[in-house]
């Protein structure tokens, strides 16, 4: 079935460092491995794309990006020369590419005028937000202007994972624990609980996030969320938010399949937040375009929702 994917990566020679960077779970050797594949626009990744049935790839720089740049003029400069670079690679291949813009959220005004003249002047369909900036979170008060001006744009934001800022105790002697195995579905997971019960999305009700690695385990975790977070907040005095958790997941987040290739995660997903709430994704190249679309195309569900997650949820979602 034809397919449109959302979390497929490339990178420049400016983000190839801050991806192996300091802090970073991935050394310079382990990305290597990816670089050629990150850097390629052209054929190795249209025929990656051609065998697993992807019509449409929406591009993203790949983690973290100058998310990680201290120097937030230079992060600015840089976000802005990507921004460009991938609308050129859009506008060299519109039917198979589209872009998601990268943002210097150092100053989250800038980041709110650098997203406007992505979505109206370049095309973009939203962006993709690789975790804190610089331990910066995005429920944050300062972020509020930023996430006005997402709203009346009404594109979506990608937010996707990246090395939590200070490593845990309790991962040390763990280095396996380390990355896209388990310390990265930690952070985003916390992140995204962070704008849940910050109340981001009571400020900006439109939002809509979108959660890689079939949502960060937050599916499976619904009911647990309600419960215990009404007890915690009773006990210590906090605000009890008007919305249960799991409504504001309900509505404001949707969940792509990158990364988790099991039919189990997939019928959770489904069952937790309905098949408007689920689409198709690779996470390009650090997961395999086919292996992705044969365990979306022999799901046991019916056509009706598999074309919904390959394609249908994206087209609404992207306006495409
Ligand atoms: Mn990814």
């Amino acid at each position: 079935m034809k397919k449109i994917a959302l979390e497929e990566h490339f990178t420049t020679p400016d983000m190839s460092a801050y991806a192996h960077g300091p802090g970073s779970s991935m050394n310079r050797q382990r990305f290597g491995q990816f670089e050629q594949r990150l850097l390629d626009f052209g054929e190795m990744r249209l025929e990656a794309m051609d065998e697993a049935d992807i019509d449409l790839a929406v591009l993203s720089v790949t983690s973290p990006g100058v998310q990680a740049e201290p120097d937030a003029r230079l992060a600015i400069r840089r976000a802005q020369d990507a921004n460009d670079g991938l609308a050129r690679v859009v506008a060299a291949h519109p039917t198979r590419y589209a872009g998601f813009a990268h943002l210097p959220l150092q100053d989250a005004d800038v980041a709110a005028g650098e997203l406007t003249r992505c979505v109206e002047q370049l095309g973009f369909k939203g962006a993709m937000i690789n975790g804190h900036t610089n331990g910066r979170y995005l429920d944050e008060g300062m972020y509020d202007p930023f996430w006005e001006r997402v709203q009346a744009l009404g594109v979506p934001i990608y937010l996707h994972p990246r090395d939590p800022y200070d490593r845990p105790h309790a991962y040390q002697g763990h280095p396996e624990l380390l990355g896209a195995t388990w310390s990265w579905t930690v952070e985003t997971a916390s992140h995204a609980l962070r704008l849940v019960f910050g109340g981001v999305f009571d400020r900006f009700p439109k939002l809509t996030l979108i959660l890689g690695h079939m949502g960060e385990t937050l599916p499976y975790l619904l009911w647990r969320l309600d419960s215990r977070s009404r007890i915690q907040a009773r006990l210590s005095g906090e605000k009890i938010l008007q919305r249960l958790p799991s409504d504001i997941i309900r509505k404001n987040i949707v969940v792509t399949t990158t990364g988790v290739c099991a039919h189990p995660a997939l019928i959770c997903a489904l069952s937790a937040l309905g098949e408007d709430s689920v689409l198709f994704s690779v996470d390009y190249p650090y997961e395999d375009c086919s292996v992705a679309a044969a365990f979306v195309d022999s799901a046991p569900i019916n056509e009706t929702t598999r074309a919904k997650i390959c394609h249908g949820n994206a087209q609404r979602l992207l306006r495409i």
